[in-house]
């Protein structure tokens, strides 16, 4: 036991779990951390937290996390402890010689939405200005990356709309796809708040989640759909509002490409897109969706916010662009109380994807095809940036097993048990001849790692976080890195080791640089981070203070784009073998793949993944309460305990993620969203049958 004692001093700093970012105040007493305290200044929750960010901490004291790293020639090899230099040297090293052998193409890296901005923003510059290719992808690629493109492409930049003090003006909430009482759970509280004030509620989600059967709300219309049919729902939304002259033309003509408008209202119109022409398809009946259609459009301020459950599946961008459309349709967008606003999942998901992790874009959103954007890095880097796009993470596992791609430096992420189709991407990792994974623990990606570079926790970094409204906070050390570098550091120390000559001493040079290379963070820096608290990108001339809400008086693509959103049926189907459609999620307590609350004694509760199955289908397979079941699709199979609710609709089974026990993405499946490679977490055709346990 420590005697922790009273806290003497104080340090304020960000939360390393969801897009909400909250800010704490890290009391001390010495070098001791006593407590996470909510920061009552935090402009993104007003001194409120949940019980991850307050609690969730002490895996930062845990026994499992490896401070020294280590290195094998072979992954059937027991791990050798070294110094850094050695393990460095052996990486550089193996990755140079893939390089000459196998050609530039061959190795990459893949970003955290773990990790800060700067750290980001120094791997995807060691792919491309050491690598000398553009083989750099992030994690958003399993979440979000729908969002980038279905954004991008209607409104011009794929930042949500609003910041989260908007809620409080709105009258109309829409929750399509999110589950924010268990994702994010500060803000979920202040739309409740604002439920209670009056506000309505559409969720459209095939589980009756937490916001429409809370006692403290009556969520005014749930539309549970069937898995996998989002774009119909969206669609047939639109099909109301245009048939029922509900639309606000005002908007339309003044913000919006007249053209585009008609060609989308005459889609639209089809009576094929009616609710009562896809009531058959996604269980919605007609009535429930029209009503929901005209309180959207007529109920004053509607705001949108979606989650996973619209991204993650063969149609996510579609989706996204519906929802964007509909903001469109109704003039909502532009003001307090309205707009779409996609609840990013990780603390720093947005900043990862605002720091050019992606293999198509340079930092702000900037196509690597286009010579001007290219000019700046390769002016400020002496490098000569590949303007062709790398691999995605999906494409870099493909082209593995394939034989062309053989090293990987994996930041932060365990992509063995957060990827779909987990066969797959350990086929991939193993036909890898380097594979470095930085992380704090030994993750399941690591069975399959050559080096093994100890990672450092949010409490032993300097840096930021960008959350779901585009906040940049300050993240601050509270303690020495542990491991003795943050991780900004060993990317440096990497990049050296191949032949850089990087000279960062603290990441508010990096955030120099961003700020030097990139107009959306042109006015960004640490003092002013320090003096403000926080900041909304863009900040820059234009907007030195920061931007609090997008597209006021037009969109950044100029005029609004309405984009036909034709439904199609993803290939993932219920049939006779696997009758039944698993959709994924996640639970309050624990994170994602539970790397870290897993190893915080204080989470004791949710100690496994439970598989929620509605009465009617436990009781044709033989299956009680708390029974193990056999979970099986044609990718994988695993098995876990069953929990009979009515939560889920008849023929849709539902679980977490979280338990490495599980491992649930055995299940599901490589198809992917059409546009991003987004996996279609969301809808996996299952059987389940009693089982004996594993
Ligand atoms: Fe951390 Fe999110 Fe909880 Fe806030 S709501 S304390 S950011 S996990």
């Amino acid at each position: 036991v420590i005697e922790l004692g009273q806290p003497k001093r104080s340090v304020v700093t960000t939360c390393a779990y969801c897009g909400v970012g909250c800010s704490f105040k890290a009391e001390l007493n010495g070098d001791q951390l006593v407590r996470m305290v909510p920061y009552k200044q935090g402009k993104a929750n007003h001194g409120h937290s949940c019980v991850k960010g307050r609690f969730a901490y002490g895996y930062a004291e845990h026994r499992d996390r490896i401070l020294k790293p280590m290195i094998r020639d072979r992954i059937d090899e027991p791990w050798r402890e070294v110094e850094w230099d050695e393990a460095l040297a052996f990486a550089a090293n193996r990755l140079k010689g893939l390089q000459e052998k196998f050609g530039r193409q061959s190795i990459g890296v893949i970003t955290s939405s773990r990790c800060t901005n700067e750290e980001s923003y120094l791997v995807q510059k060691l792919a491309r200005a050491v690598f000398l290719n553009n083989n750099t992808d992030t994690c958003a690629r399993v979440c979000h990356s729908p969002t980038g493109y279905g954004l991008g492409k209607t409104y011009g930049t794929s930042a949500g709309t609003q910041d989260f003090d908007s809620v409080d003006h709105c009258d109309v909430m829409m929750i399509i796809g999110a589950n924010p009482t268990d994702a994010h759970p500060v803000f979920a509280s202040r739309m409740k708040k604002r439920v209670r004030e009056g506000a309505k509620v559409i969720v459209v989600d095939p589980r009756r989640i937490d916001m429409v059967r809370s006692t403290h709300i009556e969520a005014a219309h749930h539309l549970p759909l069937r898995p996998g049919t989002n774009v119909a729902v969206v669609t047939a939304m639109a099909h109301v509002i245009v048939t029922e002259g509900l639309y606000d033309e005002a908007f339309i003509r003044a913000r919006c490409d007249w053209g585009e408008f008609q060609h989308y209202v005459d889609f639209v119109r089809d009576p094929r897109h009616s609710p009562e022409a896809i009531e058959a398809l996604t269980r919605v009946p007609a009535a429930d969706l029209r009503a929901a259609a005209r309180l959207y459009a007529t109920g004053g301020n509607a705001a949108i916010y979606y989650g996973l459950g619209v991204t993650e599946h063969s149609q996510g961008s579609t989706t996204v662009m519906g929802i964007a459309n509909l903001a469109m349709l109704t003039g909502n967008i532009g003001r307090e109380g309205v707009g779409v606003n996609p609840l990013r999942g990780q603390n720093n998901v947005q900043g990862s994807c605002d720091m050019g992790s992606f293999p198509h874009e340079l930092p702000g959103y900037r196509h690597v095809k286009l010579p001007e954007v290219r000019a700046i890095y390769e002016k400020a880097w002496g490098v000569e940036i590949d303007p062709e796009p790398g691999l995605r993470i999906p494409n870099m596992l493909d082209a593995a097993v394939e034989g062309s791609f053989k090293g990987l430096y994996c930041q932060g992420e365990d992509i063995l048990q957060s990827d779909p189709d987990t066969h797959h991407v350990a086929a991939g990792l193993a036909a890898m001849d380097c594979v470095i994974v930085h992380d704090l623990f030994l993750n399941e990606t690591a069975n399959y790692a050559h080096v093994f570079l100890p990672g450092s926790t949010f409490l032993e970094k300097d840096g930021t976080f960008t959350n779901a409204e585009r906040r940049i906070n300050r993240v601050r050390k509270v303690m020495a890195p542990k491991n003795g570098y943050e991780d900004w550091e060993v990317t440096q120390l990497l990049a050296n080791a191949m032949g850089a000559d990087w000279h960062y001493t603290h990441p508010a040079q990096i955030m120099d640089e961003i700020a030097a290379t990139t107009p959306s963070f042109a006015g960004v820096s640490f003092d002013l981070l320090d003096e403000k608290g926080s900041v909304q990108w863009p900040c820059n001339a234009t907007a030195p203070e920061g931007t609090p809400m997008m597209h006021v008086d037009h969109f950044v693509s100029g005029k609004g784009h309405f984009i036909v959103t034709e439904y199609l049926a993803t290939d993932e189907r219920a049939g006779p073998r696997f009758p039944l459609l698993l959709t994924t999620g996640r639970i309050l307590s624990q994170y994602n793949v539970g790397a870290q609350t897993r190893r915080t004694e204080n989470v004791v509760w949710h100690p496994e993944d439970v598989l929620e199955i509605h009465p009617h289908d436990a009781e044709v397979r033989g299956v009680n309460d708390g029974d193990w079941v056999r979970l099986a699709s044609r990718a994988g199979e695993t098995t876990l305990r069953a929990k009979i609710t009515d939560r889920v609709a008849p023929g849709v089974v539902y679980t977490t993620f979280h338990h490495p026990s599980t491992q649930a993405n055995v299940v599901t499946t490589d198809f992917s969203d059409w546009a991003t490679n987004c996996p279609e977490y969301k809808v996996t055709a299952v059987q389940v049958s009693p089982s004996n346990g594993p």
